[in-house]
C-alpha cells in the first residue's frame, strides 16, 4: 500500500506528551504552501483527533466555524488508532463479501487496498 498523504510532526505543538502532525495529500495554495488536509493530535495515552478539512482549506486556516466555513472540518476521535485500523480491516473485508456478486465489485476488489 502506497501513502498518499504526507504527514510531517508539526514540533512546536509536541512535547512529551503529544504530537501533533499534519498531513498534505499535495494540494498548494495560492501562494505555493502546502495546504494540510489533515490534522491529528496524538495524545500518550493512544487517543487521536483526527481532523480533515476539505474544499482547499487546511490546517491554519482562519476558520468562520461550522456552516459559515468552507472547509468543512470533519473530526473524528480515536480511542485506541491501532485497535481502529483492525476494525477498519473487518469492515473492509464485510463489504468486500457483500459487494463481491454486485455492482461495485470492481471497486471492493482484493487489489484496490494497493
Ligand atoms: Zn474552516
Amino acid at each position: 500500500m502506497s501513502g498518499t498523504i504526507k504527514w510531517e510532526v508539526i514540533k512546536e505543538k509536541s512535547e512529551k506528551y503529544k504530537a501533533e502532525f499534519r498531513g498534505s495529500t499535495g494540494g498548494r495554495d495560492y501562494k505555493g504552501s502546502p495546504i494540510w488536509d489533515y490534522h491529528a493530535y496524538c495524545k500518550w495515552d493512544g487517543c487521536i483527533e483526527l481532523t480533515q478539512y476539505s474544499n482547499g482549506y487546511g490546517y491554519g486556516h482562519e476558520c468562520l466555524g461550522v456552516g459559515a466555513c468552507g472547509c468543512e472540518q470533519q473530526d473524528f476521535h480515536i480511542c485506541s488508532l491501532a485497535e481502529f485500523l483492525f476494525e477498519l480491516g473487518v469492515l473492509l473485508e464485510e463489504a468486500r463479501h457483500y459487494y463481491r456478486d454486485k455492482p461495485g465489485a470492481e471497486y471492493w476488489g482484493e487489489n484496490k487496498d494497493g
